[in-house]
């Protein structure tokens, strides 16, 4: 069974970078580029040598590494067709269902529109895990810019119907005002409060709280669970559609 290395970065204020690589055909992708100077520092710490960019979507938090990136090392870059010109220095435009050769990973391509319309995830199936850019956060999800709340929760229900060992690589460390707003509307979930109490440590620490598994998200993120009862009956919408639970949940974790 061939290993796929993953080395997780903190970057910018409160960004997540990642490096994936299979040393046996000596392919390393970045997945996204927030910043051009911590990817090159990470490849050094690390002795690899850049190859591809796998981007989720065109903020500039996620792509402003992108053309120092190509330009030191001609990597390729493969990212969203819905959002092609603006992905700067885009190679290979992807969506919904096409499979990216990474050495002895296939990439699967998942469009997940909502933080924007042409938002892509990547899953490997191979090594267990998926890149989510701003979809999912743990204990969170991303805001939604640019699509609606529907469409938003589909692109969360396809997420939710990986394998639930799927390790889930975000883009950004917000768990612990996520953390904050799940216990407000989920207070009674056991597992949540043991999450927590999890997280605490974790941060209390500086250690990352990503990737998490998607089988615990799916125990404890709020916004993956519109169809719990306890959060249907704070929220007082007992008979509403799950997207509408979402919706009223997006609204309030806006506000809070
Ligand atoms: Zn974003
Ligand atoms: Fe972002």
């Amino acid at each position: 069974m061939p290993n796929l290395d993953i080395h997780l970065f903190a970057c910018l204020k409160d960004n997540y970078g990642v490096l994936i690589r299979d040393a046996e055909q000596d392919v390393t992708a970045s997945i996204d580029a927030p910043d051009a100077a911590a990817v090159t520092k990470a490849l050094d710490d690390k002795g690899w040598r850049l190859t591809h960019i796998f981007t989720t979507h065109h903020h500039n938090d996620h792509t402003g590494g992108n053309l120092a990136l190509k330009e030191q090392t001609g990597c390729t870059i493969v990212g969203p067709r819905a959002e092609a010109s603006r992905i700067p220095g885009l190679d290979r435009a992807v969506g919904e269902g096409d499979e990216v050769p990474f050495g002895q990973f296939p990439v699967q391509v998942l469009e997940t529109p909502g933080h924007t319309l042409g938002h892509i995830s990547y899953h490997i199936p191979r090594a267990g895990v998926a890149f989510v850019g701003d979809t999912l956060f743990t204990l969170g999800c991303g805001r939604v810019f640019e699509g609606s709340y529907e469409m938003m929760w589909s692109s969360l229900k396809k997420l939710m119907r990986l394998p639930a060992k799927t390790m889930i690589y975000s883009g950004h460390e917000y768990t612990l005002a996520n953390a904050k707003f799940a216990i407000s509307v989920d207070p009674d979930n056991v597992a949540l409060q043991r999450r927590v109490a999890e997280i605490d440590e974790l941060r209390a620490k500086g250690a990352p709280t990503v990737p998490t598994q998607l089988s615990a998200e799916l125990d404890t993120n709020p916004f993956l669970r519109a169809h719990a009862a306890g959060i249907r009956e704070r929220l007082k919408l007992g008979g509403a559609a799950d997207w509408k639970v979402f919706a009223e949940l997006r609204e309030r974790k806006n506000k809070a």
